[in-house]
């Protein structure tokens, strides 16, 4: 008598995932964990980085990259996203900031 080996074929094995609150970048579109962000609010000052993410109101974020904050305040996005202006000079504050981020990370 031969025993029959069973075979079970478990490739659609449920993923466990973990419910982390995700956004996304106004910039590249893609969609990271806050972590990975950096989030923007508008404020009666302008337009402020917010790093700790807890700043009322509301908020765009963008990756923690220089790629998409240049390609983010080179758009109109994040004035879009947020309702509000940026002067010239906040503008340059948030270019410089991106600037000291690093590049893109893949
Ligand atoms: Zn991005």
């Amino acid at each position: 008598m031969k025993m029959k080996t069973l075979k079970v074929n478990n490739t659609l094995g449920i993923q466990r995932q973990k419910h982390l609150p995700e956004r996304t970048c106004v910039a590249c579109r893609g969609s990271k964990g806050k972590r990975d962000l950096i989030r923007l609010v508008s404020s009666p000052a302008g337009i402020e980085i917010d790093p700790k993410g807890k700043k009322p109101g509301r908020g765009v974020y963008l990756c923690a990259c220089s790629v998409c904050w240049e390609r983010g305040l080179k758009s109109n996005r994040i004035e879009l996203g947020l309702r509000s202006k940026m002067s010239a000079e906040n503008r340059r504050s948030l270019v410089d900031y991106g600037r000291s981020l690093p590049g893109k990370e893949d």
